[in-house]
């Protein structure tokens, strides 16, 4: 069963090298159920920052809340955990004060697509620099299994014992629609492949939306590891600005899912735009002789 937790908690990592590769666990060993798609995650982000020579340092992880949230404590690198649906205004601000930084979001489908809904769309617009890890598992597995956003239309949960009557949110035909430039799906079964998606979206300069099929062990009976086995088919190669209504075709088939990087366009990111990060980061000016004095005079 999933722990509660304790959200708007900051942590800073320790440096440990084991074996002459950077470690990348914590002391805090994973708390989720046996069988749940979270732990094949979590190795495939860590994988991912290895495989791009990453220290703890230059990295930090904003996560929403759910049971993905709970990796705040696993991962060896800065960490925050926020408000429900609330990781990306996080993380944009994080970004812009230090844009040398590798800054990552994990989230649920519960938190990134429902409550947080509106901040995703407007990060995708905006495509700042963030990699946004997606547990999309159609259920609210931390509040013990309701119906998601995602779920299919029929799914019975204790909050839709009748089954879903809505249509699903569908977050990849939606990032291609509100201006994405990377738009990618994997599953935490394969996770090969979700460690090369994640350091692909790490790679790309802008947003890139990591949408992950995560199975709920406990509270998801539908859509486990064999169902996206048999519904989900890998893409060989992704589709560029001039073949944008062919990657739409493609988000929006039902019945069976493409798996991969699906559309990728390069497009300055935000904050590439930003005038004043073009002197550097933030965090690296002097400020020593800056008076604000009448920056507060003005809130008197
Ligand atoms: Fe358990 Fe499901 Fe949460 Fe995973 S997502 S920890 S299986 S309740």
């Amino acid at each position: 069963m999933p722990n509660a937790q304790k959200p708007l908690t900051i942590i800073a990592p320790k440096t440990a090298v084991k074996g002459g590769k950077q470690n990348w666990n914590t002391r805090v060993f994973p708390t989720w159920c046996a069988g749940c798609g979270d732990w094949g995650v979590w190795a495939a982000l860590k994988q991912a920052l290895t495989n791009l020579g990453k220290k703890p340092e230059e990295v930090v992880i904003v996560y929403g809340v759910g049971c993905s949230g709970n990796m705040t404590s696993f991962v060896n690198t800065y960490a925050f955990h926020g408000l429900h649906g609330r990781a990306l205004p996080v993380a944009e601000g994080i970004k812009l004060a230090n844009n040398k930084l590798t800054v990552i979001v994990v989230a649920g489908d519960g938190d990134g697509y429902g409550i947080g809904v509106g901040h995703f769309i407007h990060a995708l617009r905006r495509n700042f620099d963030l990699t946004y890890i997606v547990h999309n598992n159609a259920v609210y597995g931390l509040t013990t299994g309701q119906t998601s956003p995602t779920a299919l239309k029929g799914f019975k949960s204790k909050s839709t014992p009748e089954g879903v009557i809505e249509e699903p949110v569908n977050p990849l035909a939606l990032a291609i629609a509100t201006g994405a430039t990377f738009v990618s799906r994997s599953q935490a079964a394969d996770i090969p492949h979700l460690a090369q998606t994640i350091e692909a979206g790490i790679k790309h300069n802008g947003f890139s939306l990591v949408d992950v099929f995560q199975h709920c062990a406990t509270f998801n009976k539908v859509n486990t590891v064999q169902w996206y086995r048999e519904h989900a088919y890998k893409l060989e190669k992704p589709f560029g600005p001039q073949e944008k209504t062919k990657a739409m075709g493609k988000a929006l088939e039902t019945g069976r899912y493409p798996v991969g990087v699906l559309y990728h366009e390069e497009r300055p990111a935000y904050d590439d735009e930003v005038t004043e990060l073009k002197k550097g980061p933030l965090v690296e000016r002097d400020i020593s002789n800056v008076d604000i004095t009448p920056l507060f005079d003005e809130f008197r």
